[in-house]
């Protein structure tokens, strides 16, 4: 179910009230769940202070996880396009394979200081169940993942990647036996368990204090590349191009950004196989501000305020809402959003194949649609980084369905 409320006020009291962007955001959940989340809060915020858990988390992302990941200038698909130069960001090197570990690892050490031993999460492709059953196994957690049933017959491979790492994986029946139905059931779990039970949410969504925690774990993929670009070009990026499902991986790369006006932030939304509702899943081109969830902001929905079914061929954008910071960002004009279609992502995930010997997940493949869009169209002195949020392995069964490859 989904509603409208708009919180007005001005500047002033819209900073003071914690976990909204704008208007946006906010703590939409039942009355069951505000002592887990005001418990959440107050201990993430003494983590943050805390040096030893940031030291530690520092470690595990260089040693367990893989960071810093690269900065690579992708001269040939520069030379392609003829126009703006091209680097990418490299989170598909990290470990398992996308930048979902980077927020795992931070809530899988924020559980284990709350003394939180048994682990919930949801997944819709099984990427996020993966990095979270990594995570478990790491730190010697129990974990549950949530996963829906048509998810579970379509991502068969995670479902026993996760399995093997221990994790039970609970197939939830309910819905359309996606992604949004398995969020309800954790969430459900989480009301009745909540005394032993952390529940690591996989993207920058939900009630606060997810969107800004899950962000901040993120803002590394941001801070690295800035510091790398200046040493490589000594300047900054004209255009910073990330996909959006929920969108952690764009956060991430935009955050510290965000004060340099002059960077473009776009991000990439899933544009599916049409432009009718349930054909796509592009938040900001057809849907309006309603709750999903735990938090108010831009939705996919009927007129009765009915959430309305998505496509993507990319799983991991295949989601009716979007995080609220992203809806504060479209709505003041500083990010700006676009889509690609999935006949384009599968092109897209071909031409980087050929031209740089890099297989991108679908995903990161619509961003990657957006710069061959609009580096022709740039002067070749300005630069252009595009996230790169997850390899391709995940994806070769729906590639070889749908490309046909001769020779
Ligand atoms: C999950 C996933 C996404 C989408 O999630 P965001 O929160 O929007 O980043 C994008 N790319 C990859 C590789 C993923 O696994």
């Amino acid at each position: 179910m989904a509603t409208t409320t708009v919180i007005k006020g001005d500047k002033s009291t819209k900073a003071a009230v914690k976990g909204r962007f704008g208007a946006y955001g906010g703590r939409y959940v039942p009355e069951t769940l505000m002592s887990a989340l005001e418990e959440l809060e107050r201990e993430y915020d003494k983590a943050k202070r805390d040096r030893r858990f940031q030291r530690r988390l520092d470690e595990l992302l260089h040693t367990y996880a893989g960071r810093p990941t690269a900065l690579f200038f992708a001269r040939r698909l520069t030379e392609k396009l003829r126009g703006a130069k091209i680097y990418l960001k490299r989170e598909d090197l990290l470990h398992t394979g996308a930048h979902k570990i980077n927020n795992c690892l931070g809530q899988g050490l924020l559980a284990e200081r709350m003394g939180k031993r048994r682990i919930i999460a949801e997944t819709g492709a099984g990427q996020h169940g993966v990095a979270t059953a990594t995570v478990c196994a790491l730190l010697g957690f129990e974990c549950v993942v949530y996963m829906g049933t048509e998810d579970m017959r379509r991502q068969e491979l995670n479902v026993f990647r996760m399995r093997l790492l221990g994790a039970e994986v609970r197939g939830v029946d309910s819905g359309s036996r996606t992604l949004k139905d398995a969020i309800n059931e954790a969430m459900r779990d989480w009301v009745t368990n909540v005394r032993n039970t952390h529940y690591l949410l996989g993207s920058v969504l939900g009630a606060h204090p997810y969107p800004t925690m899950v962000r901040d774990f993120h803002k590394v993929i941001g801070r690295e590349a800035r510091a790398q670009i200046l040493k490589a070009e000594g300047k900054l990026p004209a255009a910073i191009i990330a996909c959006v499902g929920g969108g952690s991986n764009s956060i991430g790369i935009f955050y510290e950004f965000i004060k340099d006006k002059r960077v473009r932030l776009i991000g990439v939304e899933a544009g599916g196989c049409g432009d009718n509702l349930g054909q796509h899943a592009a938040r900001f081109h057809g849907g309006s501000p309603g709750v999903l969830q735990g938090t108010f902001s831009y939705l996919l929905q009927d007129v009765a305020g009915q959430v309305a079914n998505t496509h993507s061929v990319s799983a991991g954008l295949d989601y009716p809402s979007i995080g609220p910071e992203h809806a504060a960002l479209h709505d003041s004009g500083r990010a700006e959003y676009v889509s690609a279609s999935d006949t384009e992502a599968l092109d897209a995930c071909t031409l980087l194949a050929r031209t740089e010997g890099i297989i991108p997940a679908l995903e990161s493949a619509h961003a990657v649609v957006e710069v061959i869009k609009r580096a022709p169209r740039m002067k070749k002195s300005d630069i252009v980084i595009v996230n790169v949020s997850g390899r391709g392995d995940k994806d070769i069964g729906i590639l070889r369905e749908n490309l046909k490859l001769d020779g």
